[in-house]
C-alpha cells in the first residue's frame, strides 16, 4: 500500500503517543489552566482572562484531537488511552473555569455587558457571549445546576453508559453454512443492507426477538434518561424542546414549517418505495428492505484512490477554485488517512487542529462510489474549518445543523458530478437509488424519531410507560411517518437505536434533516449561480455566529418559515424520483 494513504500525525507532534514535544505542550496546558483559573478568582480584568480562556479552550482541543487520532488510528495504543484519561480530567477543570466565566457574564447588567463588550473589542464574539450570558440566566442558581450536574453522573449519564454496555453484550444468533453464529449488533445491522432477503429479514427477525428478551431493561434505561431530563426542565421551566432548539440555535416555527412541506410532499417518495418493492421482486416493502441494495450482473468498477482524488479535485474546481486548491493542498500534505489495513477503527471523522490550522481525515478507501462521496464529504468538514479559522475562537461554534453544511455540499457536487457522468443504465439507476434512499432516511426515518420523541416526552410526563406502550408509539409514529406504506414496522426500534439514549443533546434527530436540506439548498444556488464561491465562504465563516435564520437571510437571501425555500429544494429531488419511477 503506498504511503500517500497513510496520514503524517508527526508533523504534530513527533513520536506518537510517547512523543516528547507533545508531553511538554500538556503540561504548558496545566500551566495556563491555573493562570486562568487563578485569574476568575482574583479582580483580574475580565476582557484578558476571556482572551486567555479562550486560547486555553483552543489548546486543550488541539491536545484531544491528537489524542483521538493517535487512538483512532491504533485501537490498541495504551500510552494514548493514558493520555485520554488525563485530558479528560484536565478538561473537568476546564469546564469548572467556563461555568464561573459565565456567571460573571451573567452578573453583568444589559448595559454594562455592552459597554465590556465594546470596551475590550470583543464585537466579533458578542453573539456566542451573550448566548452564554442567557444560558446562564435561564438556568438556575449555580448551587443548584451545579447539583443537578454532580448527581447527572450517576443518574443521568450513568444510564446512557448503562445502554451501551447493555448493547455491547447483545448477541444476535445467525446461521452461517448450516453453523449458529453469534453476531454483535454492529454486525447484525450490516446484514440489513444484504442483497438477500433471507439474510435481511433473519437478521431483523433474531434481533427483535432479544430486544422483546431484553425489553424491560432498556425500557427502565430509556425511561430514566427522559425522566431525569423532564424533571430538570421541570425545575428550569423549560418545555422539552426548548433545549434542542438552542443548541441548534433554530426556532419552533422554522423546525414545524419544515416537516409540514416535507409531509406534503412525501407522496412520490411513497410510489418510490412502491416501484423499489417491485424491483425487489416482493408485494411491498417491510422496515428491513429499506436499505436493500439494487442488485444486478456487474458491480460498479472501482476507482482507485489517485484517480479518486483526481475526480475530487476537478469537480470542487468548477464550483470553488479555492475547495479545489485546498483539497490539492490537503493531499499533498498528507492530512488524510484512507489506507485499508487491520486495527483501524472503522468509519470515518475529520478533526481539526486549531493551533496549526489544519484538519485531519481519517477513513478506509476502498474504491466503491460509496467510499469516494464520503471522502468528499470529510474534505467538505475540512474546508469549513479552514475557512472558519478566519474567525477568532469564540465564533467557530457552529450547531449541529449547521456541522454539515460544508460537507454535505461537498458531497453533493461529487455525487451529482458522477450522477451525471453516468451513461451506463444500470450503474445510473444504482446512483440514483442510493440518492433517493438518503433522502428516504431524511424525511421518514428521521420524521419518525422525531414524531416518536415528542410523543414519547409528552407521555413520560405523567410517569414510566411499559415497553409494550413505546412499542405502540414508535410503530404510530413509524405508520404516520412512513405513510402507512411498510408491510413490517420495527417497534424496537427505541432500543436499536442508540441517538434515543444519547445524555449530551436531546432530540439528535431533526438537525440532520435540517442541515441535508440546507446544504442542499447552498448546493443548488452554487449552481445557479457562477460567481457564488465568496458567497459560499462567507456563509460557511458566518456559521458559528448567528442563528440559522439569520444565516439563511443574509447568505441565502431566504426565510426560513417560508415554505417555498423547502419546496425549492424538494423540487429537484422529485425529478429523480420521476426518472427512477420509469425504470
Ligand atoms: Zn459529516
Amino acid at each position: 500500500m503506498s504511503e500517500i494513504q497513510k496520514w503524517q500525525l508527526d508533523t504534530l507532534f513527533e513520536g506518537g503517543s510517547a512523543s516528547k514535544s507533545f508531553r511538554d505542550f500538556l503540561e504548558q496546558i496545566k500551566v495556563s489552566l491555573v493562570d486562568v483559573k487563578k485569574s476568575l478568582e482574583s479582580s483580574a480584568d475580565l476582557g484578558d482572562t476571556i482572551l486567555h480562556w479562550e486560547h486555553l479552550g483552543t489548546e486543550l482541543e488541539e491536545a484531544e484531537h491528537y489524542v483521538g487520532c493517535l487512538m483512532a488510528q491504533d485501537v490498541q495504543d495504551s500510552y494514548a488511552q493514558q493520555l485520554e484519561g488525563e485530558l479528560a480530567m484536565m478538561h473537568a477543570e476546564y469546564t469548572h473555569c467556563s461555568d464561573q466565566l459565565d456567571r460573571h457574564l451573567a452578573e453583568m447588567s444589559d448595559h454594562y455587558f455592552q459597554h465590556f463588550i465594546h470596551f475590550h473589542n470583543l464585537t466579533d464574539r458578542e453573539f456566542r457571549l451573550t448566548e452564554r450570558r442567557r444560558r446562564v440566566k435561564e438556568k438556575l442558581n449555580p448551587a443548584l445546576e451545579k447539583l443537578i450536574e454532580d448527581l447527572a453522573v450517576d443518574g443521568y449519564h450513568g444510564w446512557s453508559q448503562l445502554y451501551s454496555t447493555l448493547i455491547g453484550q447483545v448477541e444476535i444468533p445467525v446461521i452461517e453454512n448450516g453453523q449458529e453464529i453469534k453476531l454483535s449488533w454492529g454486525q447484525a445491522y450490516n446484514r440489513l443492507g444484504s442483497a438477500d432477503r433471507k439474510v435481511r429479514k433473519e437478521a431483523f427477525e433474531n434481533s427483535n426477538r432479544v430486544w422483546h428478551e431484553q425489553r424491560h431493561s432498556f425500557a427502565h434505561v430509556l425511561n430514566h434518561i427522559a425522566g431525569f431530563r423532564l424533571k430538570a426542565y421541570e425545575h428550569r421551566g423549560w418545555h422539552f424542546l426548548k433545549e434542542p432548539f438552542d443548541y441548534n440555535r433554530l426556532s419552533d416555527k422554522t423546525l414545524q414549517t419544515m416537516w409540514k412541506v416535507i409531509e406534503e410532499n412525501k407522496d412520490i417518495f411513497c410510489q418510490y418505495m412502491q416501484h423499489k418493492a417491485k424491483l425487489l421482486g416482493i408485494e411491498k416493502l417491510s422496515w428491513y428492505d429499506l436499505e436493500a441494495p439494487l442488485t444486478g450482473e456487474k458491480p460498479v468498477q472501482a476507482l482507485p484512490y489517485e484517480a479518486g482524488t483526481k475526480f475530487i479535485i476537478d469537480h470542487f474546481q468548477s464550483f470553488s477554485p479555492q475547495m479545489a486548491d485546498f483539497t490539492r493542498t490537503a493531499f499533498e500534505k498528507r492530512w488524510i488517512e484512507v489506507e485499508d489495513r487491520p486495527g483501524k477503527r472503522p468509519g470515518g471523522f475529520c478533526t481539526n487542529f486549531p493551533l496549526k490550522k489544519e484538519s485531519l481525515i481519517f477513513m478506509t478507501y476502498s474504491g466503491t462510489r460509496e467510499t469516494l462521496f464520503t471522502l468528499a464529504h470529510e474534505i467538505g468538514h475540512a474546508f469549513h474549518n479552514h475557512v472558519i479559522y478566519s474567525q477568532p475562537p469564540l465564533a467557530r461554534e457552529f450547531p449541529m445543523n449547521l456541522a454539515e453544511t460544508a460537507s454535505i455540499f461537498a458531497e453533493l457536487v461529487v455525487s451529482e458530478a458522477a450522477l451525471k457522468l453516468e451513461k451506463d443504465p444500470h450503474n445510473r439507476l444504482q446512483l440514483l437509488d442510493g440518492k433517493i434512499q438518503r433522502a428516504i432516511v431524511f424525511f421518514f426515518n428521521i420524521h419518525a424519531r422525531y414524531l416518536f420523541e415528542v410523543a414519547f416526552y409528552e407521555e413520560r410526563k405523567k410517569g414510566s410507560l411499559s415497553p409494550e406502550r413505546l412499542c405502540q408509539l414508535m410503530e404510530e409514529a413509524q405508520q404516520k411517518a412512513y405513510c402507512n406504506n411498510l408491510e413490517e414496522y420495527h417497534p424496537y426500534f427505541w432500543i436499536s437505536k442508540m441517538h434515543f439514549h444519547f445524555t449530551g443533546v436531546s432530540f439528535y434527530n431533526f438537525p440532520y434533516t435540517f442541515g441535508y436540506l440546507f446544504s442542499s439548498a447552498v448546493y443548488l444556488k452554487a449552481l445557479k449561480e457562477k460567481d457564488f464561491e465568496q458567497a459560499y465562504i462567507d456563509l460557511l465563516a458566518d456559521t458559528g455566529k448567528m442563528t440559522a435564520e439569520d444565516l439563511a437571510k443574509k447568505h441565502l437571501q431566504v426565510s426560513l418559515d417560508d415554505p417555498s425555500f423547502w419546496q425549492g429544494i424538494i423540487d429537484p429531488l422529485k425529478d429523480d424520483v420521476k426518472e427512477f419511477l420509469k425504470s
